[in-house]
């Protein structure tokens, strides 16, 4: 018995097996391509001066995609951007020595060993082989920071984690400060761009960005309403159904965690007294 522990133990310490991991990389709009690794999401920019990525995934998505590039007409990533700083997102960007490293100024000092080259403030233009690259910063709510990159002339902006076209954040909203993530959303909204694509799932459009936003509204109201009634968490994850939410993605595994996380932050936050 302790050898098949053992063993099963080895099995779980190991990397995902290779043919575990789907990628694949998918035009979004003119030169701008989204790389899937799994259910996460690399935006990726083909240049004049080489291929632009924002967020390395990890280490083995970084071997992947250097040895993919070819797909889009590149050989090398000579931009790499963080859009923030949480592991799933920002790990193994040393797959691409040599890229100019760009993070916001209040990500970590290094990002998984990676020293950005360049730290920017809450509003930074870049003219990168043609194309205008701006970094707005969405400020504190999900991580302390979070940067919007927006890609001249097409348009897109990608939005990572603070929302995903047609599709229920995640989970029970542990690693988000609500209040903040609100304002985080809001000034997603104030940016100029028409495609939306996310850090996680399907693109989509500016529209998608506002039902996002109007999501978290009406189940902040629903959530409220229920507490302040004396109803308890139990009763409003029977009660608070999001009828209109439905046919978004990950509804059916989610809707309760979003109520419990809604319900935690309010009760906290001292609104549902
Ligand atoms: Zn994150």
């Amino acid at each position: 018995m302790k050898i098949l522990i053992g063993f099963l133990l080895a099995v779980l310490a190991t990397p995902t097996f290779a043919q575990d991991v789907k990628r694949s990389i998918e035009p979004v709009a003119g030169d701008v391509y989204l790389m899937r690794n799994n259910f996460h999401n690399s935006l990726l920019v083909a240049t004049d001066e080489g291929i632009i990525r924002v967020d390395p995934i990890n280490a083995e998505a970084g071997i992947w995609l250097n040895s993919n590039l070819d797909q889009i007409g590149g050989d090398r990533i000579s931009h790499l951007i963080y859009s923030h700083s949480h592991g799933d997102h920002a790990s193994g960007g040393g797959a691409h020595d040599g890229a100019t490293v760009i993070a916001h100024k209040d990500a970590p000092e290094t990002i998984d060993g990676v020293t950005p080259d360049l730290r920017v403030g809450d509003m930074h233009t870049l003219e990168i082989g043609g194309k205008t690259i701006e970094l707005a910063n969405l400020g504190a709510g999900h991580d302390n920071h979070m940067l919007v990159t927006i890609v001249r002339p097409e348009n897109v902006a990608f939005i990572v984690d603070v929302a995903a076209p047609k599709r229920l954040p995640f989970r029970d909203f542990a690693r988000f400060d609500i209040g903040g993530w609100f304002k985080q959303l809001e000034t997603a909204q104030t940016l100029d761009f028409e495609i939306f694509a996310p850090g996680h799932g399907a693109v989509g459009t500016k529209a998608d960005l506002d039902d996002a936003h109007t999501y978290m509204v009406e189940l902040q109201a629903a959530v409220l309403d229920g507490l302040k009634a004396g109803k308890s968490v139990e009763q409003l994850k029977a009660e608070v159904v999001m009828e209109d939410y439905k046919h978004w993605g990950q509804y059916a595994a989610w809707r309760e965690e979003n109520i419990e996380g809604m319900a935690r932050y309010l009760k906290a936050s001292g609104q549902a007294d």
